[in-house]
């Protein structure tokens, strides 16, 4: 079994949990429980010094029943088959709990981008765009940013397919440029629909945010803007981390300078003084009213799920929890918001910008993200009230609903031919 073997028994697990809540024929349990379709590619690329290193890579759709399928790439040195496998089904499931016409895909190459330069990075992008092109498309198949990709990484892909097909075609991937067909707020769409997930997580319990604590981890695309936003709100955030470690002040860190002055550059956030610096396993443990996992998966394990102090966790990460931390919270009192709901919005506002690059047609910031806090919303609503009528956590609330939605679709086509 690969590293992250466990991460695809994961979500097979997930998946079997709900299919026992809605009866689901065996049948369609097993169409649900593997992927439509793996490509996997070998491709060189010829490094700055001559030498050519073959890179491997894939892309896997999942589902494609409720439409075309969607979901990022993810450039990491730990990625594999397997675990683009389990996030390309958690990919089906969030599609669905949003109410989007998506299915669920995921791609990958297995690289550490911090080793490459610019230019073999753009190599590196135009040649797995190339070798994925033959499943991808703005039809059928719509990648969009992940960990180690971005909107450069979007624009080089969305050159490279259009190159092919002899005409500009934006709507092949989203999180573009906006001056290429990206849509306003996009960047910023998963970090602010975390804290719109926060923000009715809170009312649920009764939680003033004005003032809470919030501990943060990954301070990437994700985390960054949801602390930025969290602390928009009235919130403290008082811990954030990268992969080399995390930094701690009880007082409240100031995330705009962690912003614009630290994160990105080489020391990153770590250079920061006025704090204290912790490891990202003691981070998840600080004392906080909100916890937001948003950098790797399997970070809430059987561990230390039982030392977390937060009262609610926002899964900004996809899979942070394993089924194990997700019992010992539960008893615990925890309200864990899923990955499938919490980190909805980047995928939300993906709809939105493939909505308008098929119509040409743009929108201004203010409607896209009133229009995603109601998507969030509304999902989140949906989600709160299966987790009552059911009696069970909001993990199974929004994978009851996902999977309802998705097998109903099926039965609905119909099994070709
Ligand atoms: P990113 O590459 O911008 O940021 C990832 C962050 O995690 C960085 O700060 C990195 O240093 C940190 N990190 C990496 N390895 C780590 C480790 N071992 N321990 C602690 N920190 C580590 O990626 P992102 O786009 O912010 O994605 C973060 C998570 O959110 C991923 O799980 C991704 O699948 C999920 N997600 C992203 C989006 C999106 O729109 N970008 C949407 C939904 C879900």
């Amino acid at each position: 079994m690969s590293a992250h073997g466990n991460v695809l028994e994961m979500a097979r697990q997930q998946l079997a949990v709900a299919a026992k809540y809605l009866d689901l024929d065996s049948g369609l349990h097993e169409v649900l429980s593997k992927p439509k379709r793996q490509l996997i590619v070998n491709f060189p690329v010829v490094m700055d010094d001559g030498a050519v290193h073959v890179f491997e890579g894939c892309r896997v759709q999942h589902n494609a029943t409720r439409g075309p399928t969607k979901g990022g790439i993810r450039f990491h040195q730990d990625v594999d088959v397997d675990e683009t496998t389990a996030l390309a089904m958690w990919m089906t499931w969030k599609c669905a709990v949003a109410n989007l016409p998506y299915g669920g895909a995921k791609g990958s190459v297995k690289v550490d981008t911090h080793k490459l330069s610019q230019r073999e990075l753009e190599k590196l992008t135009r040649r797995f765009a190339t070798e994925i092109n033959i499943v991808i498309g703005e039809r059928g198949d719509i990648p969009a940013p992940d960990i180690g990709t971005n909107a450069k990484v979007m624009a080089w892909i969305m050159d490279t397919i259009s190159m092919q097909a002899g005409y500009t075609t934006p709507g092949v991937v989203t999180g573009k440029p906006i001056e290429l067909g990206g849509s306003e707020g996009r960047t910023e769409a998963t970090g602010r629909g975390c804290i719109v997930a926060m923000e009715e997580a809170a009312k649920t319990i009764n939680l003033d945010l004005n003032g809470a604590k919030i501990v943060v981890q990954g301070f990437g695309n994700v985390g960054s803007i949801a602390a930025k936003i969290a602390v928009e709100h009235g919130a403290i955030v008082v811990a954030v981390s990268d992969a080399r470690g995390a930094i701690y002040n009880p007082n409240g860190l100031p995330i705009h300078d962690l912003y614009t002055r630290f994160s990105g550059k080489d020391g990153g956030i770590l250079e920061y003084k006025d704090c204290e610096q912790v490891t990202n396993e003691q981070l998840l443990e600080l004392p906080c009213e909100v916890l937001i996992p948003s950098a790797i998966s399997q970070q809430l394990t059987k561990e230390n799920a039982d030392k977390i102090k937060a009262k609610i966790v926002i899964e900004g990460a996809n899979g942070p929890t394993t089924p194990e931390a997700d019992d010992i919270m539960s008893d615990k009192g925890i309200l864990v918001v899923p990955d499938i709901l919490a980190n909805a919005g980047g995928v939300i506002v993906s709809y939105f910008e493939w909505v308008q690059d098929l119509q040409n047609f743009f929108w201004e910031e203010t409607e896209v993200n009133e229009k995603l806090s109601k998507a969030m919303r509304r999902s989140y609503a949906a989600v709160d009230a299966t987790m009552h009528q059911h009696k069970t956590n909001m993990r199974q609330a929004a994978m009851i609903i996902a999977v309802k939605r998705v097998a109903e679709a099926t039965i609905t086509r119909g099994i070709f031919p």
